[in-house]
């Protein structure tokens, strides 16, 4: 009997705080015997042409994601966004305004910085993040080569994590601004990782602001946390889906398909999203 297909739902790239090239990470999901896989960049979704060539020529099925940040009630919310139409207008303003959001705020990441005598230049920062879209493991990475962390985590407990001298949250916008933006744009709307929103109550909320489904599968989500949130999905009526959260580097051990979920799980996406016209 032929393994069944698996597919990786959650890979970052060079587009954002990924390590690995769009090509490489197609490589490495052919490596890991994978059928299907997502990337799901922070607010960015120029690596998909780039993978989509690698993918057809080692016969991946890649389809289109993201990942967008808002936030609810101080917390940080991540949504993916599957399915989506990448040339949607309204979507490509948005990742326009989130791209250059994103840069104003290492401007004032840093400037806290400073001020608590850490110092480092937002342009080393953003020179670092190169075309892509900039985030907080960009400052980390001049934190630890400047010597100020001795490891990557260690610049999210002292510096740039939530109550952290050097905070700033990644985005403003409500959940439900977030979840319309991937629905006018075609796609299936999905909470990422929902251990680290650290609030199972607010998911009902954001069901109600038009939730499709929730990553029950994640590499921070223990055994016990993955049945939670099956649980939790069903008793809602969302959609399951998964994946790996791979950085590369930026976050050491952990391979692209370290979480294999069914390619089925896509199957349910298109089927939502055929009765759901946007
Ligand atoms: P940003 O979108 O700029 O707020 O950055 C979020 C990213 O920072 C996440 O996707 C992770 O890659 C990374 N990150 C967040 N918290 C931690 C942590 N405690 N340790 C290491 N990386 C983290
Ligand atoms: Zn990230
Ligand atoms: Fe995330
Ligand atoms: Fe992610």
């Amino acid at each position: 009997m032929p393994a069944p297909a698996t597919a990786d739902l959650h890979l970052h790239t060079t587009f954002s705080d990924g390590t690995e090239s769009p090509e490489r990470i197609v490589e490495l999901a052919r490596q890991a015997g994978l059928s299907a896989m997502a990337i799901t960049d922070h607010d960015n979704v120029d690596a998909f042409p780039i993978a989509q060539r690698a993918a057809a020529k080692h016969g991946i099925e890649l389809i289109t994601g993201i990942e967008m940040s808002a936030s609810a009630e101080n917390l940080e919310v991540h949504l993916l966004g599957f399915l989506i139409d990448l040339a949607h207008p309204g979507l490509v303003k948005h990742l326009d305004v989130q791209k250059a959001r994103r840069v104003e705020r290492v401007h004032e990441m840093v400037g806290r910085l400073n001020k608590a005598g850490v110092r480092i230049e937002a342009a080393e920062v953003l020179t670092l993040a190169g075309e892509g879209t900039v985030g907080r493991p960009h400052v980390a990475r001049v934190l630890l080569k400047h010597g100020y962390i001795t490891s990557l985590p260690e610049a999210f407990q002292k510096y740039i994590g939530p109550d952290n001298p050097g905070f700033v949250p990644g985005s403003p916008l409500p959940p439900a601004l977030i979840i319309r933006v991937i629905r006018e744009a075609g796609g299936v709307p999905v909470l990422a990782h929902p251990i680290y929103l650290k609030r199972d109550a607010l998911i009902e909320t954001f069901v109600r602001d038009g939730l499709v489904g929730i990553e029950a599968y994640h590499s921070g989500h223990a055994p016990d946390v993955v049945r939670r949130y099956e649980q939790l999905a069903d008793r809602l009526g969302l959609l399951k889906t998964g994946g790996s959260d791979f950085h590369g580097d930026s976050k050491e051990g952990l391979p692209v398909g370290a979480v294999k979920v069914p390619a089925a799980l896509i199957d349910a996406l298109r089927a939502w999203k055929a009765s759901h016209p946007a």
